[in-house]
């Protein structure tokens, strides 16, 4: 890991090898919980843009690698909720050069960011403007639309392949680094905690699917990837095991959230009870207080909750109401 201060943003870059390096991009002041990713090839690609306040961090962390405006040739985003494509309008208008690529379901929101940002405003209130700032649109000549599988050229025969990865997000992809064989999985898989190697579902609404997402994460092991870029955060290389704690996350939480429904608890009592039926599971990151605020900050119990309701309400006969729309709302978009 490497310090450096530029001429007024500190930045933290992590060489992972091969030309690749990952850019913490502070998200709301927090460290350690949202990268970017920057494949240093002779077409240089940068993957996930972090939020819009992270722009000035970003834009530091590429001058440190020496990407300079007229250098960057690629900005690819594996879906558009704001913590990894809301700094797109602002780098785009960075690097003149560089291509904006997202898959064919979210692309459009890059162009016109309004119907986006006015429903993340719905649910976060104007916070959302001060924490995360706003996506601001890129033009359409600049936007490239992937299909279900495409490749993005890094120049001297490496590409990074994409694959269609919903289940978190409707428009979610997962890229494969021909080179290297590393998979940057998005929120695909869930959040991966480094402090405490611990991985907990990430299942906002409005997308959420269990059964789409367990696809995902078995497209992914068929990928046979010899490592897992989470964008929460960092590399992982216990592929098998990694994957199959995704799976059971999802499958835990969906459960549990389906007892909260039978039993009738309004949010505040779901969240407590699944914090306290997922005590043994999470024991390492209970234990480390500054992990924990920050990783739920970033992706909280009851956006989880609301967001696999909402998927229960579309399968299960009944629809179920947990109350609070205030409490309800997702930290995580
Ligand atoms: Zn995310």
């Amino acid at each position: 890991m490497d310090k450096y201060r530029g001429c007024a943003v500190e930045v933290t870059v992590t060489d992972l090898g091969n030309d690749l390096f990952q850019i913490d991009t502070e998200q709301s002041g927090y460290k350690g919980i949202t990268a970017g990713y920057l494949i240093r090839s002779s077409k240089p690609t940068l993957i996930e843009t972090g939020t819009a306040s992270s722009a000035p961090i970003v834009i530091a962390a590429l001058e440190k690698l020496e990407i300079f405006p007229k250098d960057l040739a690629t900005i690819v985003v594996t879906h558009v909720h704001l913590d990894h494509a809301g700094g797109a309008g602002h780098l785009t208008s960075h690097y003149p050069h560089a291509e904006l690529i997202a898959h064919e379901r979210g692309a459009k929101h890059l162009v016109d960011p309004t119907k986006l940002m006015n429903s993340a405003r719905r649910v976060f209130g104007s916070i959302i403007d001060d924490v995360m700032g706003a996506l601001l649109p890129t033009p359409v000549e600049r936007v490239r639309s992937l299909g279900d599988t495409a490749a993005i050229d890094l120049g001297d025969g490496r590409t990074l392949n994409s694959y269609y990865a919903p289940g978190h997000a409707s428009h979610h992809v997962g890229l494969l680094d021909s080179a290297t064989g590393d998979l940057f999985v998005g929120d695909a898989a869930g959040v991966y905690i480094p402090d405490t190697d611990t991985v907990k579902p990430a299942t906002p609404p409005p997308d959420f699917d269990l059964d789409i997402a367990l696809n995902t994460i078995d497209t992914f092991e068929n990928l046979k990837p010899t490592r897992l870029l989470f964008s929460h955060y960092g590399p992982v290389s216990k592929i098998d095991e990694t994957l199959d704690r995704s799976r059971e996350e999802l499958r835990v939480w969906v459960e549990l959230v389906r007892e909260a429904r039978n039993t009738r608890l309004d949010l505040d009592h779901a969240i407590s009870m699944i914090i306290e039926r997922t005590r043994d599971r999470y024991a390492s990151l209970l234990a480390d207080v500054s992990a924990l605020e920050r990783f739920e900050a970033l992706s909280s119990t009851g956006a989880n909750i609301v967001g696999i309701n909402r998927w229960l309400d579309k399968v299960e006969a009944n629809p179920y109401d947990f109350g609070d729309a205030a409490a309800s709302a997702p930290k995580h978009k």
